[in-house]
């Protein structure tokens, strides 16, 4: 059976018979792997369509147990990202957080349309790719289902206007805690955490609240984007499974 779908190129990688494999992020299909004997060197029309960041339209054989693509037509290379280390570096992270997010045939139609709106925004930036991917993975959260807790104490429920900013978050408890909380939780010894010196809380719903595009121009102040980075870090590590934020720290 033949398919048409529109997709991004997450990683391709070699397979046997001179033949790649590529895994893609589809509107209609969710994230899904490709085989493909088109020739990565040949400057055909399909083989650019099968460069990582490509946004591209794909016919693909579906097989009974995989797929392959016969053909493809770029709609949007993204080319300006290999042109800066910056944005490349982010781009990459970004690539490799979808990868590993995303559960095989499950379409996720507003999920893919944000991604297309990252690759839009990384592609202009100039020193803040940073703060983009932080936002980026701030609003992916509720669409993965594992969005903290911002309107209450996660444990008690207390309301928010009666915990004292700046409020603290937890991480090993998914969103804002309130004092009395933090201080049982502190008492078990595997509490995670945070008291930054701005309101965390203020700062997640202003990434989930304003379009990607708003954060092109905007960068954290140095002190607050190291803590934002950490608490996104382990929150990710701990109720999704990645860890792409570890591996640079965010400095250069
Ligand atoms: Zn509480």
């Amino acid at each position: 059976m033949i398919v048409n779908a529109e997709g991004i190129v997450l990683r391709q990688r070699k397979i046997a018979n001179n033949r790649r494999m590529i895994v893609l992020f589809t509107r209609q299909y969710g994230k899904l792997s490709a085989g493909t004997s088109i020739n990565e060197r040949s400057r055909s029309k399909s083989a650019l369509a099968l460069r990582p960041f490509t946004h591209a339209e794909y016919d693909l054989f579906k097989g009974r147990e995989s797929y392959s693509i016969n053909s493809a037509g770029v709609l949007d290379s993204y080319y300006s990202i290999g042109e800066d280390i910056n944005r490349y570096m982010t781009a990459a992270a970004f690539l490799e957080y979808l990868e590993k997010v995303l559960d095989e045939g499950a379409a996720m139609p507003g999920l893919f349309k944000l991604s297309l709106d990252f690759l839009g925004s990384v592609s202009v930036v100039k020193s803040n790719a940073d703060t983009l991917l932080y936002a980026f993975i701030v609003k992916s959260l509720r669409m993965l289902g594992v969005m903290p807790e911002m309107g209450c104490c996660v444990n008690c429920g207390k309301d928010l206007e009666e915990i004292q900013v700046p409020r603290m978050f937890s991480v090993s408890s998914g969103g804002v805690i309130c004092p009395d909380c933090a201080d049982i939780e502190n008492q078990g010894g595997s509490a995670l955490i945070y008291k930054p010196g701005f309101d965390i809380i203020n700062v997640m719903r202003f990434f989930e609240s304003k379009p990607l595009k708003a954060f092109e121009k905007i960068e954290l102040k140095k002190e607050d984007a190291k803590v934002v980075r950490e608490i996104i870090a382990n929150y990710t590590e701990r109720y999704l499974d990645v860890d792409v934020l570890r591996k640079s720290d965010g400095e250069g």
